[in-house]
């Protein structure tokens, strides 16, 4: 398994401290069908990521209504039950039945306003400059049509770049943070030129496991500031 490396763990620390990296408490949700939907481009070592998908899929405002609608229905079983004269095991029942049966019903809901287009492939977003070391036998091309043929199918108007560390695509070419945003701010450029209208969202997930950093969760993910960055860039770092 690939670790994050000491040296990986400073250029970070310095990134966050440049607030280049933005630590992520609650994702912009675009993914929604009525928002146009969103294509995911992901490098595939990161399954990770599966739960900031999810994350996304599911805002705060769909958990509290969950969490609103839940306590609702229990109320309602159990004064329902009350009229009823039901003992404790069927209350508790019935509770579970019909708080199951919202839960399904709920999913169901979401999973049909969600339009996320996943795509996945090794180095992810990283693929995409042509200068890029990992666009090797035209990987580049095939991610390229991947997303022009996306655009055209569903019409998705909002493209999320991820990148991460430790990146098995990333380390055996020995690609720092800097190099890996530096692509990843390219790839952002050409797919603005590319496919005019669409907006482009960067993140980079960190695993820290390998290497605990204090004051970091063992997975963190940041939102990758633009005009952070620019302004380093003028700086000359
Ligand atoms: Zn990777």
């Amino acid at each position: 398994m690939i670790k994050l490396t000491k040296s990986n763990a400073k250029e970070i620390k310095a990134f966050i401290e440049a607030q280049v990296f933005k630590k992520v408490t609650r994702m912009s949700i675009k993914s929604r069908k009525k928002d146009g939907g969103e294509i995911a481009i992901m490098c595939a070592d990161g399954a990770q990521l599966v739960d900031k998908i999810a994350h996304r899929i599911l805002s705060t405002l769909d958990r509290e209504r969950a969490i609103r609608n839940t306590e609702i229905i229990i109320k309602r079983t159990i004064e329902d039950s009350q009229k009823n004269n039901d003992d404790e095991a069927v209350v508790i029942a019935k509770i579970s039945k019909a708080v199951t049966e919202a839960c399904i019903k709920s999913i169901k809901r979401l999973s049909r306003s969600v339009m996320l287009h996943i795509l996945t492939a090794n180095g992810g977003p990283l693929l995409i400059p042509e200068r890029s070391p990992l666009n090797v036998n035209n990987a580049r091309n095939f991610l390229m049509n991947q997303i022009r043929e996306a655009i055209q199918i569903k019409g998705v108007r909002n493209i999320v770049l991820y990148t991460h560390a430790p990146c098995g695509a990333a380390g055996p070419v020995c690609m720092d943070i800097k190099e890996q945003l530096q692509l990843l701010f390219d790839a952002e450029n050409e797919l603005i030129i590319r496919f005019p209208g669409i907006t482009v969202t960067r993140y980079f997930h960190v695993d820290y496991s390998s290497l605990p950093q204090p004051g970091h969760k063992s997975k963190e993910t940041y939102f990758v500031s633009r005009e952070a960055w620019e302004k380093l860039k003028k700086w000359g770092v």
